[in-house]
């Protein structure tokens, strides 16, 4: 298996791109890792033995697929693009612990490709990068771990604490479910083509249990959202004028006092902890 093609350098990528005549698709979020050095980061951060089962999204022309093969128990290879699957039959032919699905990640239920927990490893394609995390965790599938390479501002969002820039409902959301980690962060040059925004490596470690207790998890992240979606609004109105939760202005002041807010306390200043509290004193 020593001999195979590496793909992790600039020069066996753009060669295999023009024996297949292939051309990247932006609709797709294609932009192909060719550095070594980042790709060791990524399978060190994952922390992956022959014990794991590894869920690949996107795999490409199949570089870092040729890593987690190496590494891992067993592969999953997820890839939406049909041009790219005789491609990845190609790269991936000296493996036999890997499995190719052409299929799009967004409509594939985890649960009937594998039974056991999984540890997810991608380059994520950036158009989709929340739908794809918050479908993993909420699809309830044994997720073990994420390492993912994201936009790097996505990344800050994900752990982000209260009170900065980036502390949003993307962050609470991750944080109820993992730890964020960020491994590393990797400039535009480490890819072809080239992306338009700097990226960085991010490992979730999912919680065993939930860190904050709540009756009913929809019904808090309906508060966080309607919190957050209008940002420079006092937490007050921007819970009032939510149409779905139909709070009255006096409720929620209330709630806000026995949490001890002031009454013109925004959503940023709110800790996990603080909505959790805030959604099961709104509720009852
Ligand atoms: N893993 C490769 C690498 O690092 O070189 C490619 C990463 S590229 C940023 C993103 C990959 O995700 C592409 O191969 C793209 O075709 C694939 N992709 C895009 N949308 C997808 C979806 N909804 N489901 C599965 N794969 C998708």
């Amino acid at each position: 298996m020593e001999n195979y093609k590496k793909l992790i350098n600039p020069q066996n990528t753009i060669e295999l791109i023009k024996e297949y005549e292939f051309s990247f698709k932006k609709r797709f979020g294609q932009n192909f890792l060719i550095d070594e050095n980042v790709l060791g980061k990524i399978i060190r951060g994952a922390d992956i033995s022959k014990e794991d089962t590894v869920l690949e999204i996107g795999p490409g022309i199949g570089t870092m697929t040729q890593a987690l093969c190496e590494a891992a128990g067993e592969v999953i290879a997820v890839e939406i693009d049909r041009e790219l699957i005789p491609i990845l039959e190609k790269t991936l032919s000296p493996f036999e612990n890997v499995r190719i699905i052409n299929e799009d990640i967004l409509k594939l239920d985890l649960k009937t490709v594998t039974d056991k927990p999984v540890k997810v490893v991608a380059n994520l394609p950036y158009y989709i990068t929340t739908p794809i995390i918050m479908g993993l965790f909420e699809s309830g599938a044994p997720i073990k771990s994420i390492t993912v390479m994201v936009q790097k501002e996505v990344a800050d969002r994900m752990k982000a604490l209260p009170g900065g820039k980036d502390y949003g409902a993307l962050s609470l959301a991750v944080q109820y479910y993992a730890e964020p980690e960020i491994i590393a962060n990797v400039p535009q040059n480490c890819f072809i083509p080239r992306p338009n925004v700097g990226s960085a490596v991010i490992n979730l470690k999912a919680h065993s249990d939930p860190p904050v207790y709540t009756r009913d998890r929809e019904y808090m992240f309906r508060v966080i959202k309607a919190a957050f979606s209008q940002r420079r609004k006092k937490l007050t109105n921007a819970l009032k004028n939510d149409g779905e939760l139909k709070l009255s202005g006096e409720k929620i002041s209330e709630a806000l006092r026995e949490l001890s807010f002031p009454e013109d306390v925004r959503g940023e200043r709110l800790s996990l902890e603080d909505f959790a509290r805030l959604s099961e004193i709104l509720r009852a």
